[in-house]
């Protein structure tokens, strides 16, 4: 049975507005919870402690961050929907926070960096224009090679209908993992193995990207690579001794391959570790 307090039945030792408490009859006073305060004390002492620059809200920034993609001149609206919502800060150490959503590449450990948003957004750019992608709106089955700290996988993730990621390094396999774990991305695989393989069991892909520059595209990328589908990968360039952004399409008859913008990645190597 429940048992209504009136005025005459006071539920506290002090009256209620000595506690501070909300103005109204003693019914419908809200008495204190201690609990709650506490709670609203840590998401306080969360939200003070949220780097500067980022503000309260990083939604904010990284849309100023795509305005400024946009201004560059990018043109794909899919990777900027996807990039307002995947945070970059937190694929990123603590202490860079404050430059996540800079338009510059940020170390993640073993020598190797998350990759520049605008070259991000490029190479995803790229890839929407392969036949494929253009009939269908979306990446299809993509197999990207370099997972890293995972920020462009769970971008892709929103993109393809299946992402499968390849990384050799496995404490960064490790680390993409619990980044990505929060998001519960159940069309990524994560794999750590060697990505010049690429990956038979789920062959042919639709898209398949390149976060590690080459001599010269993998067979093993040419033949998964689906019919209609484009492959998208930073590759060495003899003629200016740098690397080169290299679009792969395979059509009915064979691979037609166009070379594009100079990049700057880290090497593409083989063997796991
Ligand atoms: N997209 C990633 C980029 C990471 S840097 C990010 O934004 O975090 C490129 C990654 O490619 C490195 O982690 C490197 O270890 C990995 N890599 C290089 N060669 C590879 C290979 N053969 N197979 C799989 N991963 C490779």
């Amino acid at each position: 049975m429940t048992r209504r307090h009136g005025p005459s039945a006071p539920r506290f030792p002090l009256p209620l507005d000595k506690l501070g408490s909300k103005s109204g009859s003693p019914a419908t006073r809200e008495p204190l919870r201690p609990q709650r305060l506490l709670r609203e004390a840590a998401q306080d002492a969360a939200r003070l402690a949220t780097p500067s620059g980022l503000g309260l809200d990083s939604a904010l920034v990284r849309q100023r961050m795509v305005e400024r993609l946009r201004a560059e001149g990018l043109r794909c609206e899919p990777v900027f929907a996807a990039m307002l919502q995947v945070p970059r800060h937190a694929f990123v150490d603590t202490a860079l926070v404050g430059q996540a959503y800079e338009d510059t590449s940020l170390p993640i450990g073993l020598g190797q960096t998350i990759s520049k948003p605008s070259v991000v957004a490029r190479m995803i750019e790229l890839l929407y224009g392969g036949e494929s992608a253009r009939r269908h709106g979306h990446l299809g089955k993509v197999l990207e090679v370099g997972t890293g700290c995972g920020y462009q996988t769970a971008l892709l993730a929103r993109l393809g209908r299946r992402v499968v990621s390849i990384e050799r390094l496995r404490p960064l396999f490790d680390k993409a993992t619990a980044n990505l774990a929060t998001w519960r991305l159940d069309s990524v695989r994560l794999v750590h193995g060697d990505g010049m393989l690429g990956h038979g069991p789920n062959a042919p892909f639709d898209s398949i990207i390149a976060a590690a520059g080459g001599d010269a595209v993998p067979q093993a990328w040419l033949d998964q690579l689906a019919v209609g589908g484009r492959l998208v990968a930073p590759m060495h360039h003899a003629a200016s001794g740098g690397q080169i952004l290299m679009v792969v399409d395979r059509t009915a008859t064979g691979w037609q391959r166009s070379q594009h913008e100079g990049v700057h990645f880290v090497p593409l190597k083989s063997g796991v570790l």
